[in-house]
């Protein structure tokens, strides 16, 4: 079985030859463990080794986990990348350096009232369902341009970038294109794409942060 420490070296090498491999510059791509469901035994080794940025999908899961460890780990940077309720935007403003799941005005308005409250600004990516999905959250690609323009217009919010999660059958590559092509026309420069099956197609479409759980931690329960 391949350590922690080596699932982590070889998802690196692996972003860095599809960035190269793309004309890319390595440094341009960060990778987000996604930890969520991961007992902290298989956690504590991806982080003794040096990761630094880890993904959430769940509020209460990810206080529970990091509320204290945090103090310990100066540099530690948490994204949440699962659906966020509106009740949970002050607590998830509290704890998280980004926000990557911004997709409905409810919660662009909780978000401008919490960062406002508390002063404390995590970088917002608006969550995009290319693939038009009923059970998948996210705006569909052709309310993009409106929601973004809202939520820097009306809520004065800072948008950094857009997230997609394509369907589960499909060939990705069409649907981290499409992102890619909201973001420019919108001047965004963050692109949150790319998982464990398919993250090195989604450096070589323009990903600036990839997303990958199972390929460093193993199966979730
Ligand atoms: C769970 C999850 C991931 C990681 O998935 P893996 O296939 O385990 O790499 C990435 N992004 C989101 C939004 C997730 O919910």
């Amino acid at each position: 079985m391949t350590s922690p420490n080596q699932a982590l070296s070889a998802v690196r090498h692996k972003i860095a030859r599809a960035a190269r491999a793309a004309g890319r510059n390595p440094d341009d791509v960060t990778l987000t463990a996604v930890c969520k469901q991961q007992p902290w035994d298989h956690i504590a080794p991806v982080l003794d080794a040096g990761q630094r940025i880890f993904g959430e999908n769940r509020v209460q899961e990810a206080q529970a986990r990091w509320t204290e460890r945090r103090a310990n780990i100066p540099d530690l940077q948490l994204r949440l990348i699962g659906p966020l309720q509106s009740n949970k935007a002050r607590e998830a403003v509290a704890l998280f350096d980004a926000i990557e799941t911004l997709d409905r005005e409810s919660l662009a308005v909780a978000l401008a009232r919490d960062i406002a409250a508390q002063g404390r600004s995590p970088e917002l990516l608006i969550q995009v369902n290319t693939g038009e999905e009923p059970q998948k959250s996210g705006v569909i690609p052709a309310q993009a341009d409106a929601f973004i323009a809202r939520c820097r217009e009306v809520h004065g919010l800072t948008i950094s970038g857009l997230m997609c999660i394509p369907p589960a059958n499909e060939e990705p590559a069409m649907h981290f294109a499409l992102l890619g092509k909201i973001a420019r026309r919108n001047g965004l420069a963050q692109l949150s794409m790319g998982m464990s099956g398919d993250y090195e197609a989604a450096v070589r479409h323009g990903a600036t942060s990839v997303r990958v759980g199972s390929a460093l931690f193993g199966d979730r329960d």
